[in-house]
């Protein structure tokens, strides 16, 4: 984004210094050239501040203690709809995936030519529908409104947004602001400059789950900051994982790259929350921990298809959750950025399945 702001009064276009503070509160980003220029446009202007959406949102654990700034915003929006034509997960209906509670075992799966054809076809699907969201991103939007726009593109795509009331999840994205480590649940909340907003799209399409996230700098992704060092360092954790993803690597090694990535820069990394094996399933055997000296089982094969997805805390790796039971929060209130990618271990390497497009959005 371009720092020099140009004043948004009627006929001026000067340069612009000053924002008008109910915009700002309000996270809409209204420049004005002096406050002259703001008086005179002030009667057209504060239309802008009738946020309907604002005015009757409302936090639903008043008596909970929040470990930063930000709050739940309710009312959620009704549970929306997917057609009948769309092939739906076991937990689609009643919250619970049966088939993954019976595979529960530690065995990786190998894939064959038709599965592996499966997972390719949903990780493109989900990539395309992640940068749809990532491209609606900007202050002033309620991260249900980014749900709606995620859900709708996985419904175009005839697929079935995997977050939907799997263990009675009621969104179809997870929406993770700031100091929200993952699973944030998409409500009334406004976006604002400055946010670093993790958006995790899974879809399940023709019988295949696939998975990735990115966290986006709202605002100057270049400015000279820990927020954006942040981002750029959870990033790069994961890049270094993926270096060392090919047969025969052992998936408690990731963890020492990572780890020891997020050190040297200064930040933690989350022990509460893993990647994971996916297929038809959305979660499975291989838990790909991303921290040092975890114990995890297994040895990658061709065939094998995984998740990596380290979440790397600007403050102490503790987490908590809130009384949603979803939204896993930093315990100090300081900030994470978590990056993801669905992988597939092949002879001599590793094919990434939800790779970026030459158009894709953020960093
Ligand atoms: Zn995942
Ligand atoms: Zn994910």
């Amino acid at each position: 984004m371009d720092s020099t702001k140009v004043c948004i009064g009627l006929n001026c276009g000067k340069e612009a210094k000053l924002q008008c503070p109910t915009c700002l509160k309000l996270g809409i980003s209204s420049f004005f050239c002096d406050q002259d220029c703001f008086k005179r446009n002030w009667a057209s202007h504060k239309s802008v501040h009738s946020n309907p959406l604002n005015d009757s949102s409302y936090d639903p654990f008043p008596s909970f203690k929040y470990t930063g700034k930000l709050k739940a915003s309710y009312p959620l929006s009704k549970t929306r709809n997917v057609p009948d034509h769309i092939k739906r997960p076991d937990y689609a209906q009643d919250g619970i995936p049966i088939s993954e509670k019976q595979m529960a075992s530690t065995k990786i799966q190998a894939l064959n030519a038709k599965e592996i054809e499966g997972m390719r076809t949903v990780c493109r699907l989900a990539r395309e529908v992640l940068d749809i969201g990532a491209r609606a991103l900007r202050p002033g939007i309620t991260t249900d409104e980014i749900d709606e726009i995620i859900h709708n593109a996985c419904i175009e795509r005839n697929s079935y947004p995997s977050p939907l009331n799997y263990y009675n999840f009621p969104k179809s994205v997870c929406t993770s602001l700031n100091e929200v480590i993952c699973h944030g649940i998409p409500d009334k909340t406004v976006i604002k400059e400055g946010d670093l907003v993790n958006l995790d799209v899974t879809l399940y399409h023709n019988g295949f789950h696939g998975d990735l996230n990115e966290t986006y700098i709202i605002g100057d992704i270049n400015k000279k900051d820990k927020g954006t060092k942040l981002v750029y360092t959870a990033k790069e954790c994961l890049d270094l994982a993926i270096k060392m993803v090919k047969p025969g690597t052992l998936y408690r090694d990731l963890g020492t790259v990572i780890e020891s990535h997020a050190k040297k820069n200064g930040f933690t990394v989350v022990r509460s929350y893993c990647g994971h094996g996916i297929n038809s399933l959305f979660h499975c055997a291989p838990n790909v921990p991303h921290y040092a000296n975890n114990k995890t089982a297994g040895i990658m094969q061709p065939g094998h298809v995984f998740t990596i997805e380290p979440m790397i805390n600007e403050g102490s790796s503790y987490d908590t959750t809130w009384p949603d039971n979803w939204t896993a929060v930093t315990r100090d209130g300081k900030r994470s950025a978590q990056f993801e990618h669905t992988l597939l271990v092949t002879n001599s390497g590793c094919e990434i399945l939800t790779a970026r497009l030459p158009d894709s959005p953020g960093i």
